[in-house]
């Protein structure tokens, strides 16, 4: 049977990184990680959350055609790293976590990879999750809530949504789907 690739997108704030790593250890997904330019947040570990690189490394990977797909996001740009995926597809199903533009760029690539879309129960709800996390300013929180309309706009170009209210069962919810 051929290895699958799995894309997980959704607003910031829904969930989805810790729905990513429990699927990941529960079906023994690759997880692939992304470089960034962003700067890491408190409690990241460079090559384990991101690989954080500067803007100028960033660049000469877009010409080396190093991505599978990259995307500017709130001034920086994430991109999937295109040899780990195509090397461990190779033995194992690879699980992506990236934003919407980054899943549909990866549909049209593989037109076989599974689209998955987590949504927040409501925007209010994402709200609180986001203030929850107390790792961004009102600000920033604002910048990303107005991101959320454009995210859920796409959604029904995803093959698939799961709504996270309870945890335990939009994790399900996704190994019924892999599965
Ligand atoms: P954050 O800064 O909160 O870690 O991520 C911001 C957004 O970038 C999230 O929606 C996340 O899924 C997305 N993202 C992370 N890595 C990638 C990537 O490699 N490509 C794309 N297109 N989006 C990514």
């Amino acid at each position: 049977m051929r290895n699958v690739l799995v894309v997980i997108s959704g607003p910031s704030g829904v969930g989805k990184g810790t729905i990513a790593n429990i699927i990941k250890d529960d079906c023994n997904m690759a997880l692939s990680i992304s470089c960034t330019t962003r700067a890491p947040r408190e409690g990241e570990v460079d090559g384990k959350s991101y690989f954080f690189i500067k803007k100028d490394e960033f660049s000469s990977k877009i010409s080396t055609n190093s991505f599978l797909e990259y995307s500017e996001h709130f001034d920086n740009y994430y991109g999937t790293p295109k040899d780990f995926v195509l090397d461990k597809l190779k033995s194992q199903d690879v699980l992506l976590e990236i934003d919407v533009n980054g899943g549909l760029a990866v549909k049209k690539a593989f037109p076989d990879a599974v689209l998955i879309m987590i949504t927040p129960p409501s925007i209010d709800e994402l709200k609180n999750r986001l203030i929850g996390r107390g790792t961004e300013s009102i600000e920033k929180i604002e910048n990303r809530i107005s991101r959320v309309q454009y995210e859920l706009a796409k959604q029904n170009e995803y093959d698939y949504v799961v709504i996270n209210n309870v945890l335990s069962v939009a994790v399900d919810d996704v190994k019924d789907i892999i599965n």
